[in-house]
């Protein structure tokens, strides 16, 4: 629930900024090494919207992918390691964890 309450949270306050009066969608982007259920999220989503000027509005979500690679040979991995384990040289992780309040948008022609 806490995700879904700061996507909230923030997507109130950059309406506010804005100055948007009706929101139709938000856009959140989130690193997969998050393991976040998107299913899951829009569900809490809803429950944390409702009552707020964003319940009824779309949640969008994309996915930030990972680089995990070997330092030593450059192999590639889906998912993190600590160690490669074709030479055991130390693997780097880029990316993947963030989570980014992305986009906005305000409902057309209001
Ligand atoms: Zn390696």
């Amino acid at each position: 629930m806490s995700f879904a309450m700061a996507i909230v949270e923030n997507a109130l306050k950059m309406a506010e900024e804005k100055n948007l009066k009706r929101i139709e969608s938000i856009t959140v982007k989130i690193g997969e090494l998050l393991l976040i259920n998107p299913e899951q999220l829009k569900f809490c989503y809803q429950a944390a919207s409702s009552g707020t000027m964003l319940e009824g509005t779309e949640l969008k979500i994309e996915f930030e992918r990972a680089e995990i690679s070997c330092v030593s040979c450059g192999k590639k991995f889906k998912t993190p390691i600590y160690l490669c384990d074709s030479c055991g040289g130390f693997v780097s992780v880029q990316g993947g964890k963030n989570f980014v309040l992305k986009k906005i948008e305000a409902r057309n022609g209001i």
